[in-house]
């Protein structure tokens, strides 16, 4: 038997940014005793997961579309498969994907395994901000057009996972729009925790992260399409009709989609408060910035991922016998997790979802370590 054993959810306070987004309400802790057993969720199918009435995973794929404002919805392992399904479907062999520079190590990679090319997108300005130059695309596009290369995707990081800049996508959007070339928005770190709509935004596909985002377990998440994109994303084996080919078939079989499921009422509630977010992911920042810590990226904050620049914990670090580990200990004694340990350069942490009294005392307890 091994030893499956962690604490860090029921006895401390989490600030990892990855996992702030996918901590299970009751709620959906409860279904899970309902569904544990393997294909659990596959009772009543038909031949088609996504047409399952008990549980009524219809109903929440139109429901889930409805609030992104997408005219479909499809279930995926992750954003990462998502973008892959969508690579692999829409572009062919050869095709360029024209990607921000803050994209994902994933978003490279589903291109590599596609066997497509990359362009990229560079900044406005590097340190300290990182913030990228979305008007870069036309210009990006135009080079390649010019050496009469075929442009198959543009790519936008809704919100990156180094600095949680959020980017403007409808200046993007306009400019897929006018170019005529698909326009995939990652939202792996948007969707289920701020407002995100569609259609608004000029996205034909948005991927999503259950596990992320959406207070789902892993592996999970969900592909958002427009209707046009259909044919290609959805198209069905010759030999079984009913199997899609992109999805093997099927994909969330069993808890992952049940967490997804039973989480979405209170994900739904929980994007309606992002300003307060907001709001205390700035006040951690102005508080940590007069001990001399130092916010990268875009300021002020409008994502709850914070990348500070912490040249304080590095010069104490020197004189404590710990090393850089000192600080994750420090930490660890008052109760708080998720600083990955012995990184004192930068630190990456946000405070999405705590209570008030919780972020203070995050605040506070850094203060108390630093000055010691
Ligand atoms: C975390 C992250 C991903 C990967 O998400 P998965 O659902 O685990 O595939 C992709 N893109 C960005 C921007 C991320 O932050």
């Amino acid at each position: 038997m091994y030893y499956l054993h962690r604490n860090l959810a029921r006895e401390f306070i989490n600030l990892n940014p990855i996992q702030r987004g996918g901590i299970l309400p009751a709620d959906a802790k409860k279904a899970i005793y309902e569904f544990w057993d393997g294909y659990s969720v596959c009772d009543f199918c038909q031949g088609k997961l996504e047409e399952v009435d008990n549980p009524p995973i219809k109903k929440f794929l139109e429901d889930v579309s409805e609030w992104i404002n997408m005219d479909r919805a499809k279930l995926t392992y992750g954003a990462r498969e998502g973008k892959y399904i969508v690579m692999h479907s829409i572009c062919k062999e050869g095709d360029y994907v024209v990607l921000d520079k803050n994209a994902h190590y994933t978003s490279y990679v589903a291109a590599e395994k596609a066997k497509l090319n990359v362009a990229e997108v560079g900044y406005v300005e590097e340190y300290p901000t990182y913030k990228i130059n979305l008007e870069g695309y036309k210009e990006v596009i135009d080079n390649l057009e010019d050496k009469n290369e075929s442009i198959g995707l543009i790519l936008l990081t809704h919100v990156d996972g180094n600095f949680g800049n959020l980017n403007d996508a409808k200046k993007v959007g306009k400019i897929a729009k006018d170019k005529g070339i698909p326009f995939l928005l990652n939202c792996a770190y948007t969707v289920g925790r701020m407002p995100v709509d569609g259609k608004k935004l000029k996205a034909d596909l948005i991927v999503s992260s259950g596990h992320k985002s959406m207070a789902s377990s892993a592996p999970s998440g969900i592909l958002f399409y427009e209707d046009e994109f259909d044919d290609l994303i959805a198209k069905t084996s010759e030999r079984y009709p009913k199997k899609e080919i992109e999805f093997l078939g099927c994909t969330l079989r069993g808890l992952p989609l049940i967490t997804l499921m039973a989480s979405f009422d209170y994900v739904k509630e929980r994007v309606k408060k992002w300003d307060e977010e907001l709001k205390k992911t700035r006040y951690v920042v102005d508080e940590l910035e007069k001990i001399g810590f130092k916010q990268l990226g875009i300021k002020p904050k409008e994502h709850d991922l914070i990348l500070f620049e912490t040249k304080i914990l590095d010069e104490i670090a020197k004189k404590d016998k710990r090393k850089g580990y000192f600080f994750y200990d420090e930490l660890k004694k008052r109760g708080i997790g998720g600083i990955k340990p012995g990184v004192t350069k930068e630190i990456k942490m946000s405070v999405y979802g705590l209570e008030w009294e919780q972020v203070e005392y995050v605040v506070n307890s850094i203060k108390e370590i630093v000055q010691i």
